[in-house]
């Protein structure tokens, strides 16, 4: 390897490791953190991501990435150093195309626009979000700007997220799914099959919620001698290096779904975390390669394989024997269509299966149009409400459960369209899993996933960051990233509990 290939493998692990310091603060910030010592966590946090920002774009930095993009340095490179220089040098572009003045402005404004979020939703007041929200728009605008971009500058927001995608490919591909998804929800609701929660929101106690969870994330594969999980008020999954990777999850005693569902989502977040290339830790390489692809492994766990009928035919006795008084009597199939029913809601975060894209959908045109400048930030409320009419059938009544739901806006925009991706991803790489596995299933209805988990851990978990997202993809499948293989999902596990005859254009 050459000199300056160690030097700046050097200078990586270095940043990493000391962003990896700052987020076990992050973590214990958010599990066991007195509730009065936000303040000094504040300091130590920031002096920590101040010391990285530096030290990734100092001049010597520059000068070494330079140094190894000329021609004679370039081309003795081997393929794996030269994603890890072509990755960095990006990256680096793109912190040093924002003026720090600007970035410490954002950031300020985003603090500014956080605290009138949480006010303006307490009092239920779009109003009072509003120029706030018009300044990070603005920024949003400025950062487009700065970083550059061809067609839309939101463009330039979302690759930050997804590299390499953009509003000319998600455009189609949401049509895609809108159009097929809107119609389907209305022969839900129109099925003469009635479902409810009333079986998922009976009592279980929390302990046994607990232990249930632990039987699970064993079976998936998740390592505990290179993790833990605990309890948080948002579930998530923090990691410091592929052998130390945390989850957390919270318990509803009311409602089973919390427990169960969060801690199979984290999981499989989990499990990508675990399954990164740690030889190469410190480098670009042992990174998760994008938020939609990191959703992808989530969704696919907690959604196509943890209300599957394979996956609850091998946990539904267990759960019987968790909890005997909420399940007594209780055929597994009545629990599932319960587990499983649909049903719209104002909520993003409590959305199920065939919903939440709606949600996101809904988001990601607002956010798209308001970027690109087709409309007014005072018209994203009524355009809010009339788009959850039109998409979900229903209006909320108050800003609290429509606009104001969310945290992202105080921040940032092109985030949202990562959770949909990540919803059509799974699919697709659940699909070719399947067809190169076809006994997987069967394995899962007796509590083995190795050959699942084996499979992810080959073709998406040790690739890390080698590939843009989209090439990742159609390695891993065979195809660009579509929509057909979500919208069978859907059909096949809902048309049957909903007796839907597939005529639907599906
Ligand atoms: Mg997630």
């Amino acid at each position: 390897m050459s000199e300056h290939m160690k030097e700046l493998k050097q200078k990586l692990l270095e940043i990493t490791n000391i962003n990896n310091a700052n987020a076990v603060l992050g973590w214990d910030q958010q599990v066991y953190m007195p509730k009065k010592s936000g303040l000094p966590r504040s300091m130590q946090s920031s002096t920590l991501s101040g010391m990285t920002h530096k030290m990734f774009v100092s001049e010597e930095m520059g000068t070494l990435l330079k140094k190894l993009k000329e021609d004679a340095n370039y081309s003795k490179l081997n393929e794996d150093e030269k994603i890890i220089v072509d990755k960095t040098y990006k990256s680096y572009e793109r912190s040093t195309r924002l003026p720090l003045e600007f970035v410490v402005s954002m950031s300020e404004a985003s603090s500014k626009a956080f605290c009138a979020w949480e006010d303006a939703r307490e009092k239920n007041d779009f109003q009072e979000f509003k120029p706030h929200l018009e300044k990070m728009v603005e920024f949003s605008r400025k950062m487009a700007d700065y970083i550059g971009y061809e067609t839309s500058p939101y463009n330039a927001l979302l690759d930050e997220f997804e590299e390499g995608m953009t509003v000319e490919e998600l455009n189609p591909l949401f049509e895609d799914l809108k159009s097929k998804t809107v119609p389907f929800l209305d022969a839900i609701k129109n099925s003469r099959v009635k479902t409810s929660f009333e079986i998922i929101r009976r009592h279980y106690p929390k302990q046994q919620q607990w232990d249930f969870t632990i039987d699970i994330l064993k079976k998936m594969g998740y390592d505990f001698d290179r993790g833990r999980q605990d309890l948080s008020t948002h579930p998530f999954t923090t990691g410091f290096h592929p052998d130390d990777v945390r989850i957390t999850t919270r318990v509803d005693e009311n409602y089973i779904s919390d427990a169960v569902s969060g801690t199979v989502h984290e999981g499989g977040h989990a499990l990508y975390e675990q399954g990164l290339p740690a030889e190469f830790y410190g480098t670009p390489i042992c990174s998760a390669v994008s938020l939609g692809v990191h959703e992808s492994q989530s969704r696919m766990w907690e959604n196509i394989v943890g209300r599957s009928e394979e996956f609850w035919t091998y946990f539904y006795p267990i759960a019987q024997k968790h909890f005997p008084d909420a399940l007594k009597g209780v055929d597994m199939h009545e629990f599932l269509r319960s587990f499983n029913h649909i049903e719209p809601g104002f909520i993003r975060v409590d959305a199920d299966e065939i919903t939440y894209n709606l949600h996101i959908l809904l988001r990601y045109e607002l956010e798209r149009d308001v970027v690109e400048g087709k409309i007014k930030v005072s018209d994203m409320r009524d355009l809010w409400n009339d788009k959850m009419k039109e998409y979900l059938g229903i209006t909320p009544d108050n800003d609290k459960v429509g606009i104001l739901q969310d945290v992202h806006w105080s921040s940032t925009m092109g985030y949202f369209p990562t959770y949909t991706l990540g919803n059509l991803y799974s699919a697709q790489i659940y699909h070719k899993a399947l067809k190169d596995n076809p006994d997987m299933e069967k394995d899962f209805a007796r509590g083995n996933f190795t050959v699942f988990l084996d499979w992810l851990r080959k073709n998406i978990h040790s690739q890390g960051s080698r590939y843009t997202p989209k090439e990742l993809i159609k390695r891993a499948t065979g195809e660009e990233p579509n929509a057909k293989y979500f919208i069978n999902h859907i059909h096949d596990r809902y048309g049957k509990i909903y007796e839907i005859a597939r005529t639907m254009g599906f």
